[in-house]
């Protein structure tokens, strides 16, 4: 018989919830907040399903989704962006990685990727035909090594992917790191795929700073956000794409040839969502700050070697100062189990000779939930 496809792994998100709902296990494993985002986003979608039209929406979005990306570019990021030829809505930023593989690489196109990589990347790369250039970073720092970053690109450099801010390593690429990636794309005439879906999740004062925005990466640059981490709706899976026509149109062909469109009721209501003032904003970091703070501070009270966490809601600890022996796979396993709190092991972000002691926790979770996991942790240690 003809052999079936096996080649694809299991997200480890995949395996962690369902080991988590299995044994009734507090779960900051998978990316999730536990409260749904803002009431009168969800209302708005709510209107705009019983109003209606729900037949298919533009292949490209709908135009006030557009108008409003369009807007919130110009609004956070300065960034002149024509929402008509510019701004494509996707299911997801999941779909919008998708599209963007399938219009741009070529079998044998090279593409730099920095470790610890989102868990898609790779597969989807190699399902593409792209050739994984990795570069690097490890806790507790995640030092960007210029120089090995400069030695991953080549004439066969398609484009760089980057993941900022950075799942689940924390980072938040300082002004000079994105200066010197913008100067290689520069130089080795790539692009630069950035997987911004964390960009309004940034603490202690720091600003979200798109490689777009940077000398000659306007032409480059795909940028990448979520409505599921701006808004806490992680089950809408509403994702939008900021690029030059030229690049926007390739990857506009693969999404109509993907998924072609996105609920309208859901895209008219993060057009409301994007418009949301100030305060909106600051709160939704402010908030994840304040549950940063919260667990991070009981993992160390515990003996963890916590790793600082500059945005994202995730924060990477070590277990080693703890002395428990066993791969982080199998202290999230036992931890699951045995202590009723579930965390993904970050060997799981890197392709193979991963750091071994460190997890990673979802703080986007309400501060009595934080509390009970610190709780079960301290009686199982
Ligand atoms: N990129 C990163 C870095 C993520 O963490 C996530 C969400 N888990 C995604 C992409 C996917 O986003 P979406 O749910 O909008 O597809
Ligand atoms: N992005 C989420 C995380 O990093 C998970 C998304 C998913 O389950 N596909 O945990």
């Amino acid at each position: 018989t003809n052999p079936v496809f096996t080649g694809l792994p299991t997200t480890i998100f995949e395996v962690m919830s369902r080991l988590a709902i299995e044994h009734g296990s507090i779960n900051l494993g998978q990316g999730f907040p536990d409260v749904d985002g803002p009431e009168d986003v969800r209302r708005a979608a709510a209107e705009a399903l019983i109003a209606g039209p729900n037949q298919y929406p533009p292949m490209m979005g709908v135009p006030a989704l557009r108008q409003a990306v369009a807007a919130a570019n110009k609004r956070f990021y300065g960034l002149d962006i024509d929402w008509k030829t510019e701004v494509l809505v996707t299911s997801g930023a999941t779909e919008a990685l998708a599209d963007i593989f399938t219009a741009i690489i070529e079998p044998g196109d090279e593409i730099v990727v920095i470790e610890p990589l989102y868990d898609c990347y790779l597969p989807m790369i190699r399902r593409a035909g792209g050739i994984p250039k990795l570069v690097r970073v490890t806790p507790p720092h995640w030092e960007l090594d210029t120089g090995a970053l400069a030695a991953a690109f080549s004439d066969r450099t398609k484009a760089i992917l980057i993941n900022n801010p950075m799942n689940p390593a924390a980072k938040v690429f300082t002004r000079d790191e994105l200066t010197f990636i913008a100067e290689l794309c520069v130089r080795h005439d790539a692009y630069a795929i950035c997987d911004e879906v964390y960009e309004h999740i940034v603490f202690d004062g720091r600003e979200h700073i798109p490689l777009m925005t940077l000398p000659g990466m306007r032409e480059r640059a795909i940028r990448i956000g979520s409505a599921g981490k701006t808004f806490s709706l992680t089950g809408w899976k509403v994702g939008y794409v900021t690029a030059t026509p030229r690049l926007l149109d390739p990857i506009a062909k693969a999404h109509q040839f993907t998924t072609f469109t996105t609920p309208a009721a859901l895209q008219q209501a993060v057009a409301y969502g994007l418009g949301k003032d100030d305060s909106y904003y600051a709160g939704l970091a402010g908030d994840l700050e304040k549950k940063r703070d919260r667990l991070a501070a009981g993992l160390s009270a515990l003996g963890f070697g916590v790793v600082p966490c500059a945005g994202t809601y995730f924060v990477t600890a070590d277990f080693a100062p703890l002395g428990l022996s066993g791969s982080d796979a199998e202290i999230c396993q036992r931890m699951t189990v045995e202590a009723g709190v579930t965390a993904v092991p970050v060997s799981a972000f890197y392709d193979g000779n991963a750091p071994a002691t460190f997890v990673r926790f979802c703080f986007s979770k309400r501060d009595e939930i934080l509390d009970g996991a610190l709780e079960r942790l301290g009686a199982w240690i």
